[in-house]
């Protein structure tokens, strides 16, 4: 007889970079609440190059639960990269994702999975409130998430972070998106099907620094314009056509100085004449490579063309 497989019903990924204060308090609130829904699950940790006891904790945790499992990365590759080695290894048909500093609480898994059930692939968090997070970082947070949303093509949701809940099969997705510069917000709301989200309030981190460094933080902000929108490598050609055209106004004022009023300095026509024109063809030329570069870029990404939801197809019976 075949051995059947059983998945668990909710993976939890939990990306950890020097987290060694609060993976108890976390791993006890999130048994905790796990135990009351009343599904299987698996506890997935992946270190992601800590400098700190972290490793040693989650062996240990590990040794002693058999729920909960670890990988440990050979150095820090980042939080996104992390959250994918994650999944990588996520059996459930559910997976979350979530913080492993408290700032996501784990007591919303349960609403999470609710919702999910009433017919979504993915259940996002949405920040209403984010408590104890520095002025700058919430007006950058919120800047960007509204530039990102006006430049890109596929509609990332406002105010989330990556704490959610998908389903499979949006992970099996996601697993095909081989680009490496992840942007995982963006590519779970290009992956599509049914989304939805619960809101919260985002909690103070328990304990420890922020591993987002600004510069870390900007990186990542690069990242997500660049991998979901071609609006920077078009604001050449769109900056060209406005020189151009206001080079063709001046030009038609120059002429007329030349020639009609007769008010110039010798040379000053053709010098400015020929800067004017040349300015405008070089950034039109640059526009159009970089449509060309746009287009290449989108190929090497080698995301998938389409993701089907369902299908029936007849296969006509050949005789
Ligand atoms: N993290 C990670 N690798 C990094 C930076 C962060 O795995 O290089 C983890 C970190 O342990 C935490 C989550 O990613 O679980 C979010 O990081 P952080 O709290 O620093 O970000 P913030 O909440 O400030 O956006
Ligand atoms: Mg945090």
């Amino acid at each position: 007889m075949n051995e059947q497989i059983l998945h668990p019903d909710i993976s939890v990924v939990l990306p950890v970079f020097n987290e060694e204060k609060n993976l108890a308090a976390l791993a006890q609130r999130l048994k905790s609440v796990l135990e009351q829904t009343q599904v299987r699950y698996e506890v997935i940790f992946v270190n992601d190059g800590s400098t700190d006891n972290s490793l040693a904790i989650l062996k240990s945790m590990a040794a002693a639960d058999s729920s909960i499992g670890y990988i440990s990365l050979s150095r820090n590759f980042g939080h996104q990269v992390a959250i994918s080695a994650g999944l990588d290894v996520a059996t459930g048909n559910a997976v979350v994702v979530m913080d492993a500093d408290l700032q996501d609480p784990p007591e919303l898994i349960p609403d999470l999975y609710a919702k999910m059930q009433e017919g979504f692939e993915v259940v996002y968090g949405r920040r209403v409130y984010r408590k104890g997070e520095s002025f700058l970082k919430k007006l950058t947070a919120k800047f960007f998430y509204r530039l990102l949303s006006n430049i890109t093509h596929v509609a990332i949701p406002i105010d989330t972070g990556d704490f959610r809940i998908m389903d499979a099969r949006v992970v099996k997705v996601l697993k095909q998106m081989p680009e490496r510069n992840k942007f995982l917000r963006g590519q779970v709301a290009w992956v599509g099907f049914r989304q939805t989200w619960v809101d919260f309030v985002r909690d103070e981190r328990l304990d420890g620094k922020p591993g987002y460094t600004y510069r870390k933080m900007i990186r990542f902000a690069f990242d997500g314009i660049t991998s979901f929108s071609d609006f920077p490598l078009k604001m050449a050609s769109m900056l060209g056509f406005i020189v151009s055209g206001i080079a063709f106004l001046l030009m038609i004022y120059t002429l007329l100085a030349r020639l009609v009023f007769k008010d110039y300095v010798e040379g000053w026509a053709s010098i400015i004449l020929s800067v004017l024109f040349l300015g405008g063809v070089q950034l039109i030329c640059i526009g159009i490579a970089g449509e060309y570069l746009a287009r290449v870029f989108n190929n090497v990404q080698g995301r998938p063309l389409y993701v089907v939801d369902e299908q029936e197809i007849k296969k006509e019976k050949q005789s």
